[in-house]
């Protein structure tokens, strides 16, 4: 069944499922017990750790594991609760995911300021770089959280200026690249602040993930109890799913070099083709730089709820566009966040392909809009 909804979720690809399997056998012990086994086990996981770190960048003693990204924006949100001045502001892209909105808005609720972007939602780097908005002093931006790629629209922000930016202001800097990674090279987005990221959005399992830590942060260890990741994180470290979304990511790597270039024609023929089989169709951010895999629709007519379970029956998963879950009923949040009014929100369809979606797979999810198009009209 031609599955349109990688945003939301990957299958387990085959290499993380056989390193999961295999660690599960040679090296399930925790590896914080003072036995030998798990002392094995740890070495293996600081391997895990180090590879991570020449994957995306920075050393690897910044590199934690947590449960997911989600994980990852409440622990760097919590510390700057705790730790930036108090008349300060925090900066945030008002299209990221609820993971970082929900704890920023509980917890800076009127010291958020949203920052200002284009209408295909890009960050202006500019409106940041001018007016002495970015520093520690009262009224000041002292935190920004800019994601990599965007979750429902693909839309890519200039993570690396806004790093060097808030580097040069000494301001914090969060990065939710969790849709970047295993779709685009994960070389380098570990060199500035904070980074966030998911394994089961590349191919690895459910429930693991990474925060990389930004230079200044180290205030953050021992604040949370416990004595795992250094003193970062109270849990048990997981490494057999460490070990997956390590072997995953390192597979999206190279299929990143060979594969892309004809991903992202085909996500440009479905577009054209889709157009011209349903009138009035319009890509969100059309003229935007956007993931290969990824497109935010809004259909002519008909909220989105009835048109995800008609492509279904018609053997194509798509998504809403609401957060990541494809049953979620509603207007897109991000497709909000960037000017339409909610009854146009409403008729968001998110697609979002993976790395064996083939071109027949996108030729037939036309041919299922068409027919659903015609099915709806009616
Ligand atoms: N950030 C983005 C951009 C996402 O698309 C998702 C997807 O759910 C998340 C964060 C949450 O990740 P996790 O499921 O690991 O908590």
């Amino acid at each position: 069944m031609p599955y349109f909804d990688h945003n939301a979720t990957t299958p387990l690809a085959p290499v993380a499922r056989a390193t999961w399997l295999r660690a599960q056998d040679e090296a399930w012990q925790n590896p914080s017990s003072l036995y030998r086994a798990s002392a094995q086990v740890k070495i293996r996981l600081e391997a895990a750790r180090e590879k991570f770190a020449i994957l995306l960048g920075d050393a690897a003693e910044r590199y934690v594991f947590t449960s997911g990204a989600t994980e990852g924006a409440n622990l760097v949100l919590a510390h700057w609760a705790r730790t930036l001045p108090a008349d300060t502001w925090i900066g945030i892209n008002p299209t990221e995911h609820p993971c970082v909105v929900a704890p920023a808005l509980a917890l800076f609720g009127s010291r958020i300021r949203w920052l200002t972007v284009d209408a295909a939602g890009v960050v202006n780097v500019e409106a940041l770089r001018h007016g002495n908005q970015l520093g520690n002093q009262a009224g000041q931006i002292a935190a920004v959280v800019v994601m990599a790629a965007n979750n429902v629209t693909g839309v890519l922000q200039p993570w690396g200026l806004i790093a060097e930016l808030c580097q040069n202001a000494g301001v914090a800097y969060l990065c939710d690249a969790s849709q970047w990674l295993g779709k685009l090279p994960a070389g380098g987005i570990g060199g500035g602040g904070f980074v966030i990221a998911s394994a089961h959005k590349f191919g690895g399992p459910k429930g693991v993930g990474l925060l990389k830590l930004a230079p200044q942060s180290e205030g953050l260890r021992g604040q949370l109890g416990g004595g795992q990741e250094r003193g970062l994180r109270g849990g048990t470290e997981d490494f057999p799913s460490i070990a997956a979304m390590g072997a995953a990511l390192a597979e999206a790597e190279q299929k990143k070099v060979f594969m892309e270039s004809e991903r992202l024609r085909w996500r440009d023929d479905f577009e054209r083709e889709l157009t011209a089989a349903v009138p009035g169709v319009r890509v969100v951010a059309a003229d935007a730089d956007r993931l290969w895999n990824t497109v935010a629709l809004i259909m002519p007519f008909a909220e989105n709820t009835r048109w995800v379970p008609r492509l279904d029956k018609r053997g194509f998963q798509v998504a809403t566009g609401a957060a990541c879950s494809s049953g979620q009923a509603g207007s897109s949040a991000v497709v909000s966040a960037l000017g339409f009014d909610v009854e146009t929100a409403r008729r968001a369809v998110r697609v979002s392909s993976g790395w064996d979606t083939t071109a027949d797979d996108w030729r037939g999810l036309t041919a299922a809009f068409a027919a659903v198009a015609e099915e709806v009209r009616s």
